[in-house]
């Protein structure tokens, strides 16, 4: 089908009001009266209020937008869809197994954080429904990997990639040859990888996978727009490559622990040190997959070759 009127995407940029929080990157997608909203920051209202500031300065009125997709079930991105939703009734879509994660936030203190019973609810109340502001949300739309999503008459296809989080999905537009990545490519920095629900292995097949689609351009929820999508896909495995190969090394020098380790890339560990531990944790796992290294005792990891 040709279209007659252009499919615009615009970007809005949400920034941050705590150091420990990120900016994040929202897209409007659609023409006319036909809109959907790709990701959806924190829950915090100072985020929530540009956002909504921002789509209505693009498309006028909030009524022409009907669906927020949301990439993958971490609170930087659903935050505001749980505003939203109650705010202008929109629809809320997510890969179907991040549904269960933010219908019930014991699920996802337990999946993100390694966190169970009070340590869950201290996290639960401290940081979710306090720094991000959100509340549990129920979804409308549950996605899979092949699934079409149509907006303002143009095809975009679903594209399930974990391994920074099991549900995480990106959209493709086949025509414009561009990717909303979410955060499996970043613009800048790194994705984070983290015990237990990431996985090293499953992040490198879902880079090796889209870099075989037909791209000229990836949107990212974090950092800028990338113009030149196979180096930096490239870029970013090499670094997770490195990133093993280092950690290797240095259990191959002597039997380590992951708060060892931890202490020695990240030099010291800073109050989230938790996070540290679990992202060298991931990085072990993976090692342990390829045969290269073993535990030989409590949370001790040795080298086999
Ligand atoms: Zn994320
Ligand atoms: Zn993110």
């Amino acid at each position: 089908m040709v279209s007659l009127v252009a499919f615009f995407i615009h970007r809005v940029e949400l920034k941050k009001d705590l150091p420990i929080l990120m900016d994040v990157n929202v897209y409007l997608i659609g023409k006319g009266n036909d809109w959907i909203l790709v990701d959806s920051g924190y829950g915090r209202q100072s985020m929530v209020g540009a956002l909504e500031a921002g789509i209505k300065k693009i498309i006028g009125r909030p009524q022409g937008l009907r669906k927020i997709v949301v990439t993958h079930a971490h609170v930087d991105h659903f935050g505001g869809a749980t505003v939203l939703k109650r705010r202008w009734g929109l629809s809320v879509a997510l890969h179907e197994i991040g549904a269960g994660v933010i219908k019930d936030f014991r699920k996802y203190a337990e999946l993100y954080s390694g966190r169970t019973g009070k340590e869950a609810d201290m996290f639960i109340q401290t940081f979710l429904r306090g720094i991000c502001q959100v509340s549990e949300m129920t979804v409308d739309e549950t996605l899979r990997d092949g699934d079409e999503l149509e907006v303002g008459g143009h095809v975009l296809r679903i594209i399930h990639t974990p391994g920074h989080s099991p549900c995480h999905i990106c959209l493709y537009d086949p025509d414009e040859r561009i990717l909303f990545s979410g955060d499996l490519v970043t613009g800048e920095g790194g994705t984070w990888i983290g015990y237990p629900s990431g996985d090293v292995a499953l992040y490198l097949e879902s880079l090796r996978r889209i870099a075989k689609l037909k791209l000229e351009t990836i949107l990212p929820a974090h950092g800028p727009v990338i113009e030149d999508p196979l180096a930096r896909i490239y870029e970013i495995i090499e670094q997770k490559e490195k990133r093993l190969t280092e950690i290797y090394l240095l259990i191959k020098e002597k039997p380590r622990t992951p708060e060892e380790l931890a202490r020695i890339l990240y030099s010291g560990l800073p109050s989230y040190g938790e996070w540290l531990k679990n992202v060298v944790r991931a990085y072990i796992v993976e090692l342990e997959r390829r045969g290269k290294v073993k535990r030989v005792g409590n949370d001790v990891y040795e080298a086999i070759s």
